[in-house]
């Protein structure tokens, strides 16, 4: 039910505020700060290391074989690149609608990246990306679930599949979620996620990745910076998958540390409870904005088990200039909306043409979508209560304007 309110009511929460620290993750980072041991391989007789355990817990939490923890989701994804063999100058897909450290990882292995459109749920585009595959004859797709929506991935892998295409997954905005069962990032030869502030799991800086690939595994362990400690891993790769590789592969350090997993394990515990969460919040303001004039609510499909931890919605037939009015009218009432359709990228860049070191593209059904998409944050910290109060105050401010453009 929506509640009405007064039109002077301002938000006071502040959507980039985390949850603290659960006091398990406090007190295991104390212990590991008391004996000092913070390098991953830096163990005594008989321990094993926060690090290696962290990594053997998510491995199984994603049902993976293997999996290795670093120092960043971007590191994860460009480690991932490198250990399936992108070379300097292969072209690599990816969607034209993603956060900076996805081009940029491909571009710090010197590929290319080829964008694929997006659709109106904000996924990638499936007969973009067939063409695509066909124009630029690119053999890899890092493949971003960009806020956390989902593509059909049936459909995406049989295509992939068909054209020899091999898929990496960004999951820096679905750890926890799933299509049709299957968690987000076991589709793809490698699923890498992002233990950054503003994800699912925090440690400030962080990354995993995941493969069932032995080889693939060994070779990101080597470029992670193992020295030759692989033997120390609890979610790695057979020793004699590294009998080929150990000396031909660069140590590119990366590793994740034993404070951040220490942090990052009883994160992992509560995980599920804490999707949970954020689906409740998200459905609040999805329930406070249906069928608000102007309004377009992103359709999402029932197989897809999304994690919301932040919201989207669209202003389809709003001109530039009343999206502006809708974000100064917004934030005047303490509700800060971000919109990808500006001309110059503020505080964060997610648009293909914002990435000048990429030969310009022509993407005009992404451009089109991007122009009218509005995004927020939706911090556990907010009660269901706030989430109530921001649709209530976003349905009067987006009204108030399409009602003065009619
Ligand atoms: C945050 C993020 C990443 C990786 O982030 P890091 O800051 O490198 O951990 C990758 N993809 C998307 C879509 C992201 O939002």
């Amino acid at each position: 039910m929506i509640k009405p309110v007064d039109t002077g009511t301002r938000f006071t929460g502040n959507f980039t505020q985390q949850q603290p620290i659960p006091e398990a993750g406090i007190e295991a980072a104390l212990r590991v700060l008391r004996h000092g041991r913070l390098h991953r391989y830096n163990v005594v007789e008989g321990e094993v290391a926060e690090t290696a355990l962290l990594e053997q817990e998510f491995a199984a939490f994603t049902g993976a074989r293997y999996c290795l923890a670093v120092a960043s989701g971007g590191y994860a994804l460009s480690a991932a690149l490198r250990a399936i063999g992108v070379k300097p100058g292969d072209k690599v897909l990816t969607n034209a609608f993603t956060l900076a450290p996805v081009p940029g990882s491909i571009a710090s292995v010197c590929a290319e990246p080829v964008f694929v459109e997006i659709t109106d749920k904000l996924a990638l585009d499936l007969d973009d990306l067939s063409r695509k595959i066909a124009s630029s004859g690119a053999k890899v797709l890092m493949l971003s679930h960009m806020r956390g929506h989902i593509v059909d991935m049936e459909a995406l892998m049989a295509i992939c599949n068909a054209s020899g295409v091999q898929v990496v997954e960004d999951c820096a905005h679905t750890m926890g979620a799933h299509w049709n069962g299957t968690p987000s990032g076991r589709f793809g030869v490698a699923g890498c996620y992002s233990t950054q502030t503003f994800k699912h799991m925090n440690s400030g800086e962080g990354g995993l990745l995941v493969t069932d690939d032995a080889d693939l595994m060994a070779r990101a362990t080597m470029l992670s910076g193992s020295y030759m400690l692989y033997e120390r891993h609890l979610a790695g790769a057979p020793a004699d998958t590294f009998a080929d590789i150990r000396l031909d592969t660069p140590n590119c350090s990366g590793r994740m540390d034993n404070l951040r997993s220490a942090i990052l394990r009883p994160q992992l515990q509560i995980l599920p409870a804490q999707c949970e969460a954020w689906n409740e919040r998200y459905r609040r303001i999805d329930a406070g904005l249906a069928n608000a004039p102007g309004i377009t609510l992103i359709d999402r499909d029932p197989k897809e088990g999304f994690v919301a931890s932040s919201h989207q919605f669209l202003l389809p037939e709003f001109s530039q200039e009343q999206v502006q009015q809708v974000l100064h009218r917004c934030a005047a009432r303490g509700v800060e909306l971000k919109w990808f359709g500006a001309d110059q990228p503020v505080g964060f860049t997610s648009r293909h043409d914002s990435w000048r070191y990429v030969k310009r593209q022509d993407l005009p059904q992404t451009d089109r979508i991007l122009g009218g998409l509005i995004d927020m944050r939706l911090p556990l910290t907010f009660s269901l209560a706030d989430c109530d109060l921001i649709a209530a105050i976003i349905r009067q401010e987006v009204g108030a304007v399409y009602q003065s453009g009619r």
